[in-house]
């Protein structure tokens, strides 16, 4: 198996990084933020749980979030590897996440760290707000998301770090170079199971 996480701050393009390295490598592609819009979009009754949260662009949770992807990452356990895209996003989680795949005997081999300019990730998601109909693409949701993100998410690059397992990415490129980029780090570890320790 092939086991990643993809993680950085909101429009940092880890969505559609991970949907290409999940297709270039067969992998199976879980976005937490798919997940819950998905149930949001058919009124479940987690759906109903979760809106508040999703909406104004905090954090859902961590026991809701961590059964909803203890159960879908279950069923993949015997494919060739999972992305975990904008899933663990608190230290809780992280720990969590790490339990759960010791328990399963799986290696969680690499954390991507997509790196992007603030100022560019405010244009892109101001960019993306109308096509994406994302009730939280908008500015004020934006400010909250990008705080939510500083005070809660990116302390898992030293835990991450102390694991050996970071491997940062200058997501200011075009998509394609980027993707080709981490590609590279990718086979690069396959081949020699060390991860690149500068910015690519
Ligand atoms: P972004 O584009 O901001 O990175 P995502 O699509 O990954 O957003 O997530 C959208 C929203 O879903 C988050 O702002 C949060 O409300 C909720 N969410 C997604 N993943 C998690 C998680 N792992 N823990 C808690 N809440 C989450």
């Amino acid at each position: 198996m092939l086991n990643l996480v993809i993680f950085g701050p909101p429009g940092c393009g880890k969505g559609t990084q991970s949907a290409r390295i999940a297709e270039r490598y067969g992998l199976v592609h879980l976005s937490s933020g798919d997940m819950l819009r998905n149930e949001i979009e058919k009124d479940t009754t987690l759906g109903k749980q979760v809106k508040k949260y999703v909406e104004k662009g905090l954090l859902v949770p961590d026991h809701i979030i961590l059964k909803k992807i203890y159960k879908s990452a279950i069923k993949y356990i015997n494919s060739a590897g999972i992305i975990f895209d904008g899933f663990p996003r608190t230290l809780v989680q992280a720990v969590m996440l790490d339990r759960f795949l010791h328990k399963k005997d799986i290696l969680l081999d690499m954390v991507i760290l997509m790196l992007v300019d603030r100022s560019e990730l405010y244009q892109r998601l101001m960019g993306r707000a109308e096509d994406s109909g994302r009730k939280d693409d908008n500015e004020k949701v934006f400010h909250v998301r990008m705080k939510v993100y500083e005070k809660e998410t990116h302390c898992l690059k030293n835990y991450y770090k102390k694991q050996s397992k970071i491997l940062q990415v200058n997501g200011m490129e075009p998509v394609g170079d980027v993707s080709d980029k981490i590609a590279n780090a990718i086979n690069y570890y396959c081949k020699n199971n060390r991860i690149y320790s500068k910015v690519i």
